[in-house]
């Protein structure tokens, strides 16, 4: 009798520290982390953007605006940046290594053709934060990219477009959709 008594405390221990355990295990969702989560910070370095610096600013700005999971942030000197935006000559086009990770070309020869500046910017950004190009699609999509034409000069994701940016960055950059490897999207 008195070795039955004991096994049963001994097991009434450990099932009433699981339910306190799973208790605070429901209770925590209502806090809701999802909402008090800061954004991910991402940095950027437009040393080398040369004449683009102000659309690529723009571009940003465009970005920090739409969306609350992630945030672009200029890099400290001598910092290595997770966003690298350079000029070039080539056709604009964004090489990303994963999400939140890559290079953005500002290329002239798009410039040249009468393409808007931070449309570029803000398209090839996009890029980086895990949207494809869209295309062909109207102006009001900013990854329908040049498709929409020369005269297009919407520099704003549209709703969806945002809320695919903001679902990549909640599954967090170590999550499913990032993709781990070199991506090249030209335009
Ligand atoms: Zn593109």
């Amino acid at each position: 009798m008195l070795l039955r008594t004991v096994v049963r405390a001994a097991l009434v221990g450990p099932l009433m520290a699981l339910a306190l355990l799973s208790g605070q295990a429901v209770a925590a969702p209502a806090e809701s982390p999802q909402a008090t989560a800061e954004p991910k910070i991402l940095t950027y370095d437009a040393g080398e953007s040369a004449e683009f610096a102000e659309a690529v600013d723009s571009g940003v700005n465009v970005w920090n605006e739409s969306v609350t999971g992630v945030r672009l942030e200029k890099a400290a000197d001598g910092e290595q940046a997770n966003i690298r935006i350079v000029a070039d000559d080539g056709w604009p086009r964004a090489v990303t290594t994963s999400l939140g990770n890559g290079t953005v070309y500002m290329g002239r020869e798009a410039v040249q053709q009468g393409y808007n500046t931070i449309r570029i910017a803000s398209h090839e950004l996009g890029h980086i934060l895990g949207l494809p190009d869209i295309k062909p699609g109207p102006c009001s999509s900013l990854m329908s990219g040049s498709t929409a034409g020369v005269s297009c000069t919407n520099p704003n994701p549209d709703a969806a477009e945002k809320a695919e940016v903001e679902e990549n960055f909640a599954e967090g950059v170590a999550g499913p959709r990032d993709r781990q490897r070199t991506l090249v999207f030209q335009d």
